[in-house]
């Protein structure tokens, strides 16, 4: 029996494993199980360039439990390793320059498991012996059995032992009794090797029979050796993808609105398939995530700082070697192979969308609300992305029509240009709330979107920096007369004095809560035909407010009241009779001109008794908006049934 220290300079190699890695424990069946595909893998090459002659035979990596025992093995029929190899690979390589290392990074977890390839002796942060029993493919090679108990000391001796391949066996420490658990070796397997290359076995298949659960013959097979990702576009039908789709998020109901399969060997190698999900709402969005695997080995769901943000709304898998695993987050996004992988990401998820609404802009409409959250999320966040995006993304407006923003433009370029060359595109939010606005706005010819999605305020603000001279505005930010200026609107007749009369009688009546809500009375000459009172909300504070909800740094306006604007119509014949009513009264005041004081006679008018008459005109232009309820609606019924 030999014996020896393995090959690292200090003795506290195990405490760190054991300390730093504790967190992630689990990944050392990850890491034994790859081990064993490897080696599998490298005796089907060997044997196809006709290294190893014969058949293989059974090539699956099996994982035992032994509860007496308190083992769990991985056992393989892989190339196996000779005592040279071992010593080489197990008591050597693996941990060269790994003083070095842990003394550098011993507050960094994530760069420690990655750096030697811990990959082994991960085994060590649940076990307290682990053995290797080997035996090489290479002709005449003898059986080897190695030993370590967690400290750098191993034994090797030669062994007995009948098949090719490597058993690697756990003595699981009494902390970490749940790795002797079914369950839970089920369930990492099911997570990290769903879809490895060589069949991985696990227990028997099982079968419900007469209400009871029996083992069948057949091994429990955890994966799927050939994983959509990995197989040609030309040879899958959409059935395929939408199986897939399944197999790799079993909880999920929903069928995916369509898919990109990826597929690049140069510059970096990069296979995958990407699902777009219905969205339907932001409650949604990160329950199910893009999967990260290496080479069909399961390695996270946190594909963040691997493809633009947006993207991690899609679904599905990305396989790629090039991407470094184990250096830490914010190494990722400065990583050339990174920012390669990103942009094709990106560029083909574009292109897909573009090829879409060219070729099929009926089925591209009808998916376009379930994934219009995420291309303006993208356009939103992606410069690049909003380049291609702009020519698909597409406004609805209240017909159901789409339209991309140059259609839009055109349709509308006639008559919702302003006098001074804005074109104006008009929206709601709400179609029902905006009712009497819209059909002002319709009798005049004009065209309204709806814009009821959570991202649109943005997008519309976006929209209007990238076009100059265009703007949006809600049907009820103005009146409809100067929501799209033509020329020089009629005026009243009415005197600055006489407006300012009317003005205080309706502000004086005004209900008042200014911390969250406030009015501003105006008077104007709207059509004679609109309400003789209503409400408008000016877009750029509404806007901001809005905005504020989603975005940090913009609390200012999260925090200001609500405001709006009493309109009061001075050319509306009820509003006339008033100004009618109006007394008026000389006072004179005092005045500063070129620093002197002087008296100056002015006159003011002012309205009485006719509080009732106001207030009942006040409460229609907010029963209008929706913005009467409660007592004040109550008051407003009963006032109207006196009225009659
Ligand atoms: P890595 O897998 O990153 O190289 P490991 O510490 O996991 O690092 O393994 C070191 C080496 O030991 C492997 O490269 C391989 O040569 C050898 N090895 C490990 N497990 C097996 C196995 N099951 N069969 C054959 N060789 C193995």
């Amino acid at each position: 029996m030999a014996k020896g220290n393995i090959g690292v300079t200090s003795d506290n190699i195990f405490p760190v494993i054991k300390k730093f890695l504790y967190s992630d424990h689990e990944i050392f069946l990850r890491e034994l199980i790859s081990n064993a595909v490897d080696a599998t893998q490298k005796l089907k090459t060997l044997s196809s360039v006709g290294e190893v002659k014969g058949d293989l035979g059974d090539t699956r990596v099996r994982v035992t439990i032994n509860k007496e025992k308190k083992t769990l093995t991985v056992s393989d029929h892989g190339i196996g390793m000779t005592a040279e190899e071992v010593d080489k690979f197990i008591n050597q390589i693996a941990f060269s320059g790994a003083e070095e290392f842990v003394n550098k990074y011993k507050d960094r977890t994530e760069a420690i498991i990655g750096h030697f390839g811990l990959g082994f002796y991960s085994a060590f942060m649940v076990s307290k012996k682990v053995e290797i029993f080997s035996l090489s493919y290479q002709e005449d090679a003898k059986a080897v059995h190695w030993s370590c108990e967690g400290n750098p000391e191993y034994t090797m001796e030669e062994t007995i032992k009948a098949e090719r391949g490597t058993d690697v066996v756990l003595h699981i420490d009494d902390e970490f009794s749940q790795y002797l658990e079914d369950a839970t070796i089920e369930g990492l397997l099911k997570k990290y090797c769903k879809f490895l290359p060589v069949e991985i076995a696990f227990g028997k298949k099982k079968e419900w029979k007469d209400g009871k659960e029996v083992e069948l013959d057949e091994e429990n097979i955890i994966n799927d050796i050939n994983p959509a990702w990995t197989r040609k576009p030309a040879d899958l039908k959409d059935e395929d993808y939408d199986k897939f789709y399944h197999e790799l998020y079993p909880m999920q109901m929903d069928e995916p609105l369509f898919h990109i399969h990826l597929n690049v060997d140069y510059p970096f190698n990069l296979t995958g398939i990407l699902y777009f999900p219905k969205i339907k709402s932001n409650l949604d969005v990160h329950r199910n995530k893009i999967q990260l695997y290496c080479n069909q080995v399961y390695v996270t769901d946190e594909v963040e700082n691997i493809v633009p943000e947006y993207l991690t709304l899609l679904h599905g898998v990305i396989d790629s070697p090039d991407i470094p695993l184990n250096v830490s987050r914010s190494y990722l996004q400065s990583d050339n192979n990174v920012k390669k992988i990103s942009g094709y990401i990106t560029k083909k998820v574009a292109d897909k969308l573009a090829e879409m609404f060219k070729n099929d802009r009926e089925n591209f409409v009808s998916k376009w609300d379930d994934i219009k959250m995420f291309i303006q999320f993208g356009m939103l966040t992606d410069e690049k992305f909003y380049e291609k995006a702009k020519d698909f993304a597409l406004l609805k407006n209240l017909n159901g029509d789409y339209f991309t923003l140059e259609e839009y433009k055109d349709k509308v370029r006639e008559n919702q240009v302003d006098k001074d060359g804005n074109m104006v595109i008009l929206y709601t939010q709400d179609a029902d709330a905006n009712y009497t606005y819209i059909e002002r706005a319709k009798a005049k010819g004009y065209d309204v979107l709806l814009q009821d999605g959570e991202l649109d305020v943005h997008c519309m603000s976006q929209a209007e920096q990238k076009n100059e001279k265009l703007r949006f505005v809600r049907v009820d930010s103005d009146t409809i007369e100067n929501l799209i200026k033509k020329e020089e609107t009629a005026k009243d007749t009415y005197s600055d004095e006489q407006k300012e009369g009317l003005r205080k009688a309706f502000e004086g009546l005004l209900p008042s809560d200014a911390d969250k809500l406030r009015y501003y009375v105006t008077c104007e000459a709207a059509a004679a035909d609109a309400l003789p009172v209503f409400l408008t909300q000016n877009e750029f504070m509404r806007r901001m407010k809005e905005m504020a909800a989603h975005q940090q740094g913009m609390s200012f306006y999260g925090q200001m009241p609500d405001q709006y604007n009493l309109v009061v119509n001075t050319n509306h014949p009820l509003i006339q009779e008033l100004v009618g009513k109006e007394t008026s009264e000389e006072v004179q005041e005092e005045v500063e001109k070129d620093g002197k004081k002087e008296t100056v006679v002015k006159t003011v008018y002012s309205l009485a008794n006719e509080d009732e008459r106001i207030k009942q005109l006040i409460d229609i232009a907010l029963l209008a908006s929706g913005q009467l309820k409660g007592e004040a609606l109550a008051k407003f019924v009963n006032r109207s049934v006196e009225l009659l």
